[in-house]
């Protein structure tokens, strides 16, 4: 992924930064598209795995819709140039003043999450003399095989409606008259590298489906929700099998004459298309063990002080230096925050590293700077784009 002409250019650059590959993310976003186009699947991207005006630039361009979980979210999707018409809403703790304000902005649909978020959603859209575009997330209690922290649909997991309160859901639908039912939304978890558990999830959304059909409802959309994973231990093998992906919906979804089949991605579109690039503050060799102290921590990417999360390491500097036999030790890579669990990573092999060095953690694109926290008031942390330097 670096070029050496990168990598010189980043010692000229003060560090951590996140550095965006903005021409690795159109070729992802181009093949997300290109996949998705034969089965005329929705794709909405979601804000939350990274907000980045300069991302969403690209992701608008390329068609997607906005998938968004607050109201700042929705504004920031509107600002950018999405079309309001292909904006989401969900959420478990939608506040009245955030319902408020996406109904002000004519969003698409509101993905709803519980019986109670429904009749304050037909109150509010009632005063306003509105009409709300619901789906209902429903929780299919399906195990996505992911880390627990990052599981959505599972019957202990607080997300979406529980198939046991459907009933009253559908008769909570057809007592609202400020509200239209379109359809039904599932999102099982981040993650999710075993393809398997979306041919489970779609034989539940079939079983869900049909369930309402025979209630009388018809259903416009389909949304099946985002989750698929990305290779963090191969940064290098970058665009995920979105081919793959797309083909198990087409294989195992029933899909009726007329319906939209809608999917809502955030990691696989960005995950890849940044590194956290930082400089060796220090080095500390002690008895048991060795530690490289970087300039960026847990405040500018917290997923592994959060969940443990997995990001390779690169020490740019030595492993590029030509001709060199450098000797591996393994460090701890560990960053400048006061609290134990701010370490990138615990005994990773890297040449022997020295103050100055410049370190990338990889696969930073997701769920990193939109993570940033000023914690220990550090400064906010920058990014640089590939097209600047
Ligand atoms: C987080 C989220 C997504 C995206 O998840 P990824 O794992 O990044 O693809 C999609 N839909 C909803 C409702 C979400 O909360």
């Amino acid at each position: 992924m670096f070029a050496d002409k990168d990598i010189s250019k980043f010692n000229n650059i003060e560090t951590p930064f996140y550095y965006y590959d903005t021409d690795l993310l159109q070729k992802t976003l181009r093949t997300c598209a290109d996949a998705a186009a034969p089965y005329q699947f929705h794709i909405h991207y979601a804000l939350k795995a990274n907000f980045n005006s300069v991302l969403l630039n690209q992701i608008k361009e390329i068609g997607f819709g906005a998938d968004c979980v607050s109201a700042g979210e929705v504004r920031r999707a509107v600002e950018v140039g999405f079309d309001h018409k292909k904006i989401v809403f969900a959420g478990v703790g939608k506040s009245d003043k955030e319902i408020n304000e996406a109904l002000d902005l004519d969003i698409f649909c509101f993905n709803v999450e519980s019986i109670q978020e429904l009749e304050v959603l037909n109150e509010l859209a009632g005063k306003k003399g509105k009409t709300a575009q619901v789906a209902i997330r429903i929780n299919p209690n399906v195990d996505a095989h992911t880390h627990h922290n990052i599981t959505t649909g599972l019957d202990e997991n607080k997300f979406g409606i529980n198939s046991w309160d459907l009933p009253e859901c559908a008769e909570t639908l057809k007592a609202s008259p400020n509200l239209k039912f379109i359809g039904i939304h599932f999102h099982i978890g981040s993650q999710i590298t075993n393809l398997d558990v979306y041919k489970n999830l779609c034989v539940r959304v079939n079983e869900f489906a049909a369930w309402f059909e025979d209630k009388g409802f018809s259903l416009k959309v389909l949304n099946v929700g985002g989750g698929l994973g990305i290779d963090y231990y191969n940064p290098d093998h970058q665009i995920p099998d979105f081919e793959s992906y797309f083909k198990i919906f087409n294989e195992f979804l029933t899909v009726k004459p007329g319906q939209e089949v809608h999917f809502e991605l955030g990691r696989a579109l960005v995950g890849q298309s940044a590194s956290l690039i930082t400089r060796v503050l220090y080095i500390k060799n002690g008895k048991k063990k060795n530690f490289v102290v970087l300039d960026a921590g847990m405040t500018e990417l917290m997923r592994p002080a959060l969940y443990q999360a997995y990001h390779k390491i690169e020490n740019l500097s030595q492993s590029r230096a030509t001709g060199s036999k450098s000797e591996i030790v393994k460090y701890d890579i560990v960053g400048p925050i006061c609290e134990s669990t701010d370490c990138f990573g615990k005994e990773v092999e890297q040449p022997e590293s020295f103050r100055g060095d410049i370190f990338a953690i990889r696969s930073a694109g997701a769920y990193g700077e939109v993570m940033a926290s000023k914690y220990n008031l550090r400064d906010a942390i920058r990014s640089v784009y590939s097209y600047e330097i």
